[in-house]
């Protein structure tokens, strides 16, 4: 005998029959409930008089011969109702006839999350932490966690949320960076996953005001190179940890993932000028690549079969003060996804006058950053790292349009409830 527990999402009442369609709580495999009046009538009458939506105990059997498509068939033997709904109806169709809202379901998220799909999600963005942190452990890091309220903008510039803090002004962090970087004065190889916050008033399908980041920091490198290689085997052992252990998962998302092979092209910024002067676009040396560059030179690697690659060699000019400068160019790379930035890193300044100077360039007041620069007094050791962006990669291994459909509850300028 087997107990299930879960909620109704569908009912069908053809008289004699009544058949329950249930998620149970541990998966994602509907089952269908099929209660007979001639095989047990107590049970019938029960599965006659539900709701739609309420939360049930089901003890039974799977049936022998599995006919329904819907789900695995079950024999019930007793239900129990152990949550009834103080409503009259549910707020989402969850027979799929009528398509909800990316409105609606980011209002009514927990009870979507009691269809397989949306399910599906949030279990495999679980299963990708677990994967990473495995990773890291594996490779040697340990997992740190720095301020989330900070005295200073991580970046300095205005992106970020101020809140009053006692008697002064906060900042919520909008990335680990300075704090990770100041941790290489006194350990080798940290990883932080963590929430970003940042302020602008993003209205596109790939920005969020809150959002995660997986972040990393090693220092003692040689280059950019070692962090590349890096990243690059952590997306592989991404891929393929998925595909292993998420394979119903992902069946129901309708995605079959491939492990990239490694190392991931390498396409220098000057390189991507030409391909997209191939394509008709012109934009300036010394331009940062915007939504539409990344997307035509997605395009392009498309049709060479590749997803994943880097971008290397940046102009120093679109790049932050942190990252090493190498004349007119930066020892900085992001790493894209069929036209999707996932993450940005790079080797960063550890010599300490450097590191003013590029602040000075960048307009900022070294004042303002005694407490990091402070850390580059003891041997900053050369070091390096990236910030890779969670939902944004689940958008591209999901295949998910929007990146709101990666996170549970979605922070952008018009919503902040729930
Ligand atoms: P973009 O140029 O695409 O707005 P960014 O260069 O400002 O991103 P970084 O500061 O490089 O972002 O942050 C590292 C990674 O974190 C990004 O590559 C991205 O994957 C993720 N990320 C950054 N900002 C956001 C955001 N607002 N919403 C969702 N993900 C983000
Ligand atoms: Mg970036």
């Amino acid at each position: 005998l087997e107990t299930l527990c879960g909620w109704i999402n569908e009912k069908k009442d053809i008289g004699g029959i009544v058949f329950l369609t249930v998620v149970p709580d541990n998966g994602i495999k509907p089952i269908v409930a099929v209660c007979k009046k001639g095989r047990n009538p107590e049970v019938w009458k029960v599965a006659k008089k539900l709701k739609i939506g309420s939360a049930v105990r089901i003890d039974g059997q799977y049936a022998e011969t599995q006919i329904s498509k819907k789900g695995l068939e079950f024999i019930p033997c007793k239900i129990v109702v152990v949550s009834e709904m103080s409503e009259e109806k549910i707020p989402i169709d969850f027979s799929g006839k009528t398509p909800f809202l990316l409105d609606t379901k980011l209002d009514y998220r927990y009870l979507t999350l009691r269809l397989p799909r949306e399910r599906a999600i949030f279990i495999i963005r679980s299963e990708i932490l677990k994967l990473a942190r495995e990773w890291f452990y594996k490779n040697g890091f340990i997992e740190v966690h720095t301020p989330k309220l900070c005295g200073a903008g991580a970046e300095g510039g205005a992106t970020v949320f101020e809140l009053n803090y006692f008697e002064k002004k906060a900042y919520l962090a909008q990335s680990p960076q300075l704090y990770k970087q100041m941790l290489m004065s006194g350990l080798e190889k940290v990883f932080e996953i963590t929430p970003y916050f940042r302020a602008e008033k993003f209205s596109t399908t790939r920005h969020l005001n809150e959002s995660w980041g997986i972040d990393m920091e090693v220092g003692f490198i040689d280059n950019e190179e070692d962090i590349m290689r890096l990243l690059e085997d952590l997306i592989v052992h991404l891929v393929e940890g998925l595909a292993e252990r998420c394979s119903k998962e992902l069946k129901i998302l309708n995605v079959k993932l491939k492990a990239p092979e490694k190392p991931f092209p390498r396409i220098k910024y000057d390189e991507v000028l030409e391909i997209l002067r191939r394509r008709g676009v012109e934009i300036e040396w010394g331009e940062d690549l915007g939504d539409r560059e990344e997307k035509i030179l997605g395009e392009e690697m498309t049709k060479s079969g590749i997803d994943f690659y880097f971008i290397t060699k940046y102009p120093w000019k679109v790049k932050p003060f942190y990252i090493m400068r190498e004349n007119y160019l930066s020892r900085s790379f992001d790493l894209d996804c069929k036209g999707l930035e996932l993450a940005s890193g790079g080797q960063r300044e550890h010599r300490i006058n450097e590191l003013v100077n590029n602040m000075l360039e960048k307009g900022l007041n070294p004042k303002d950053f005694e407490f990091y620069l402070e850390a580059f007094r003891y041997a900053m050791p050369p070091h390096g790292g990236y910030g890779l962006g969670v939902e944004r990669l689940m958008m591209k291994l999901l295949n998910l349009e929007n990146i709101r459909e990666a996170i549970l509850f979605p922070r952008d300028r018009w919503r902040l409830v729930p």
